[in-house]
């Protein structure tokens, strides 16, 4: 059952916060392919959520059947956040940064659950949406990334409220599966290009199809 009483949510940030998506997409397809890999754009809103060196070691056994190798899972890495680098910054997807202000000052705790581990990663949360560390789980907090459950259980843990006082807000499968997992209410917001019925598949309780329209839903 929904939530009545809401103190705390749960935001991912890729493909929730930013529509930063296509860059992975693009990025993805072009640091595998220098090593054989003709990953499938669908591959990387597949995997979306698992941490890049996991990714990494499932696209070897996929597509080139062997394990990669520690060099080449550190170097598809390095060159993936290169790439990353120089693409274009990700917009704000509408509406959320109102939606985290608003929830802010209705008293609601506000967290940040990603895989990334990007640089700056604190302070552009900050500077977008007033989200400081204490309110981040990223991937360096993290011994096992989404889909297992430990980085919803962590913002939990965090958060001191019950599980059903928390909701998560998701755009992807593997997402939706870590925050079900960890036994949490899950809104899914369909910003990327998988069926809806991926999400649904995945365990989401809710499904937006798009950002304004979950931010509605919140009035
Ligand atoms: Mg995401």
């Amino acid at each position: 059952m929904k939530p009545q009483n809401i103190k705390a949510v749960f935001f991912d940030m890729d493909g929730v916060l930013y529509d930063s998506m296509p860059n992975h997409e693009y990025t993805w397809i072009h640091s595998l392919k220098k090593y054989g890999i003709d990953f499938p754009a669908e591959e990387a809103y597949m995997n979306e959520g698992r941490t890049g060196f996991s990714t990494i070691r499932i696209a070897f056994e996929q597509y080139l059947n062997r394990p990669a190798t520690k060099a080449e899972e550190e170097a598809v890495y390095a060159l993936k956040t290169k790439l990353m680098s120089e693409r274009p910054k990700a917009p704000i997807l509408p509406c959320m940064q109102e939606l985290l202000a608003e929830l802010k000052q209705a008293g609601v705790n506000v967290f940040v659950v990603t895989g990334s581990r990007q640089p700056a990663l604190v302070e552009k949360l900050m500077e977008h949406f007033n989200i400081d560390a204490d309110h981040l789980v990223s991937g360096a907090d993290v011994k096992q990334g989404k889909p297992h459950p430990e980085p919803y259980l962590i913002a939990w843990e965090r958060c001191g409220f019950k599980k059903e006082e928390c909701l998560v807000v998701e755009n992807a499968p593997m997402g939706v599966e870590s925050a079900k997992a960890a036994g949490i209410y899950t809104l899914a917001v369909n910003t990327g290009k998988l069926a809806d019925q991926v999400l649904l598949d995945a365990g989401a309780d809710e499904l937006f199809a798009s950002t304004t329209s979950l931010y509605q839903s919140f009035n």
